[in-house]
């Protein structure tokens, strides 16, 4: 190809990190100050979950799970201000919050053949246009070349505090419950034989816990800044 015909290709950013550390606030509010796009790559992994609860897949099975992951048809959009995610044309966004979704979409996204379905899909977003993607995998896996990498973490305990809160009423658990779920969901998410959660080499790394969103996303763009004008 000659020099130019190259496309550059968009500049990317990702942000790894556990359960609770802040990473979709940031991410969102990064996003929006840069002009990119988000992408909520855990949505993908939930929407798995949830197709399969209402379809009656069996995820013990790996050919079904493949079946389902393969032929979905996934795609956000925005409205109202917000990014929606739709499945086959359905809004979804809000059916893929719930406790038990939650903790399906951490068993799924362990299973071979829903990483390789959403691995494709995550790629063909990626070089649409110039994003944040959020996720566990994504400065390891899924874009171990993006130009910028975040790994943001904190406390077990203010994790759970801030799910906690964000559940309000509707999710009718005792903070216990929410701390053991983040917990098991901690050791299911890091310790998978695929893209386990862990940070890259080159990530750079920013613990939450005494932080306020504000301070993190500035933290953030200073780096992005630094690094890219
Ligand atoms: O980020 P969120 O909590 O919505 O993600 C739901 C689940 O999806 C996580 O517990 C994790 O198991 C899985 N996930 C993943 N890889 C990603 C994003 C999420 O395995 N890139």
């Amino acid at each position: 190809m000659s020099s130019r015909n190259k496309r550059i290709p968009p500049l990317l950013i990702t942000v790894d990190g556990p359960a609770g550390a802040g990473k979709t606030t940031v991410s969102r509010s990064l996003a929006a100050r840069l002009g990119f796009l988000y992408v909520d790559t855990g949505a993908l992994y939930r929407a798995v979950a949830f197709e399969a609860v209402s379809r009656g897949v069996d995820t013990e099975k790996d050919d079904e799970l493949d079946r389902l992951a393969s032929g979905m048809d996934l795609a956000f959009v925005h409205k109202d201000g917000g990014v929606r995610l739709l499945s086959g044309g359905k809004d979804i966004s809000d059916a893929i919050r719930t406790p038990r979704i939650t903790m399906l979409a951490s068993a799924v996204s362990a299973r071979p053949p829903v990483r390789r379905a959403l691995l494709d899909v995550q790629k063909r977003m990626g070089a649409e246009k110039a994003a944040v993607f959020e996720g566990r995998d994504m400065g390891t896996v899924v874009f171990p070349d993006a130009d910028v990498k975040f790994f943001l973490t904190a406390g077990l305990a203010a994790r759970a505090r801030r799910r906690f809160i964000e559940y309000g009423d509707a999710g009718n658990q005792r903070f216990e419950d929410v701390l053991n779920d983040m917990k098991r969901r901690d050791e299911n998410d890091s310790n998978r034989a695929l893209a386990p959660l862990c940070a890259a080499p080159d990530a750079i790394i920013i613990d939450s816990t005494d932080m306020n969103p504000e301070a993190v996303t500035d933290a953030m763009a200073a780096h992005v800044y630094s690094r890219h004008g």
